[in-house]
């Protein structure tokens, strides 16, 4: 298996390259050459998703050294629970909350920092991935890279920008994860990242790479639950489910419709989406344009200019055909509120701002056979959903056992010399 740039088909890669470069030179997005049918009867025996992904991932990894290693990356990625819960009214939950840092990032996170650690076996200085971060990425970048052989991560974030609680997942980390808290603001450490990747002297001594979102290798793993939870929802009530997925960049639901085009058993899919208005308006006019990113509660979905949309507009070019593969729903933040508020009462269920923008789509939703896609613990956005439920969540324990830990963070200001500085001591 090849992977080619969005911008040019004659841009080839094996999947190795395209893990380490991320970003095509072209800037273009790399995207599988060609969608493998996989049979996913033989999944049906599997109750442990680690197997689904070992055998829906092998096309994929054909031909490229990681290959070999494909059993033991799925085994380091899928370590925790994965489960698809029945709830009332013909719908279901897929709980990705259950990893070190309670949301989905940290499946593409892990399963990014199995393959880097392994790309880079035997050279002699490690990878440095850097990451800016206004909060969930950084968090869940530390946790999969931590005490991995053959690979460092430097994480910047805006000192006192962030929630306390996200601050602490940011902060806990030792080893080969340094965290800086940046003076200034997110786009300050964002600056400093660029600035870093375009000095090329910078970016050879620290043997530089990134671990972003545009990443192919996050989308991979995450077809994987797409394809258990669809082969589990069919043996169990006999029909192929439908998706809610509340969407930001688009990672998440391109990889469900990956899976759908590889023969997973996957009927519609609908996107949730908060005020931010991409998607919406591109459905609705056919033609596609960046917005100005809106402030909302569902913060993790807040983006107007979505990088995934050219994989998207890549698969299908021509809009109608995309019409007819997904839809999308826009929720407000009084609605998000209100679905966070009502939760307990009317699905026994506290949820998140992500989750609950994707109930509220589901609620609208008449026909039967729905999954939706539960994106993050509620005890990641306390700051949120305490005050609207009037009590306190309950911290699951792996994100306990974080905030517990120490602070070994420093401080840095914003600049690159003052990152160099902070790294050659
Ligand atoms: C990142 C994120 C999303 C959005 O996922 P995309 O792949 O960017 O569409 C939704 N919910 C949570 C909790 C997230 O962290």
């Amino acid at each position: 298996m090849k992977y080619l740039s969005t911008r040019n088909p004659d841009h080839l890669v094996s999947l190795s390259e395209a893990l380490r470069d991320g970003l095509a030179p072209d800037g273009g997005l790399y995207v599988p050459e060609t969608l493998p049918h996989v049979d996913g009867t033989k999944f049906v025996g599997h109750s442990h998703i680690r197997y689904i992904a070992e055998d829906l991932l092998a096309p994929f990894f054909a031909g490229d050294p990681l290959a070999h290693d494909l059993g033991d990356i799925c085994d380091e990625t899928f370590d925790f629970d994965i489960p698809l819960r029945d709830l009332k009214d013909d719908t279901a939950l897929l709980e990705l909350f259950h990893g070190p840092t309670a949301a989905f990032k940290d499946v593409g996170a892990g399963f990014l920092a199995s393959c880097f650690s392994r790309l880079n076996k035997g050279a002699e200085e490690p990878l440095t991935v850097l990451v800016a971060t206004s909060g969930d990425t950084g968090g869940a970048v530390a946790a999969a890279f931590h005490g991995k052989p053959n690979v460092n991560v430097v994480i910047l974030y805006p000192k006192g920008k962030v929630s306390p609680r996200q601050e602490k997942q940011l902060t806990c980390w030792d080893g080969n994860v340094r965290t800086f808290g940046v003076h200034g603001v997110f786009d300050d450490c964002q600056r400093i990242v660029k600035e870093a990747f375009a000095d090329e002297a910078f970016r050879d001594r620290i043997n530089l790479t990134s671990a972003n979102s545009i990443n192919i290798g996050r989308l991979l793993p995450q077809m994987t639950y797409y394809a258990a939870s669809s082969v589990w929802y069919r043996k169990r009530h006999g029909v192929e489910p439908n998706y809610v997925v509340p969407s930001g960049n688009l990672g998440n639901v391109l990889a469900c419709l990956y899976a759908r085009e590889c023969g997973m058993p996957i009927g519609e899919v609908v996107l949730a989406v908060n005020e931010n208005k991409p998607v919406v308006h591109f459905l609705e006019t056919g033609e596609y344009k960046g917005f100005d990113t809106v402030a909302t509660v569902a913060n993790a979905m807040d983006v107007g200019d979505p990088s995934n949309m050219e994989r998207l507009r890549h698969m299908w070019p021509d809009v109608d055909t995309i019409r007819q593969k997904i839809s999308a729903y826009q929720v407000d933040d009084e609605t998000i509120r209100q679905k966070i508020r009502t939760g307990l009462d009317d699905w026994g269920q506290v949820w998140d701002p992500h989750t609950a923008c994707g109930v509220a789509v589901r609620e609208q939703l008449d026909s039967p056979h729905w999954i939706v896609v539960s994106t993050a613990h509620p005890a990641k956005f306390d700051t949120v959903v305490e005050p609207l439920i009037e009590r306190e969540v309950t911290i699951p324990d792996q994100l306990a056992e974080l905030l517990d830990r120490p602070d070994y963070s420093s401080e840095l200001d914003p600049s690159l010399d003052a990152l160099e500085a902070a790294l050659v001591d």
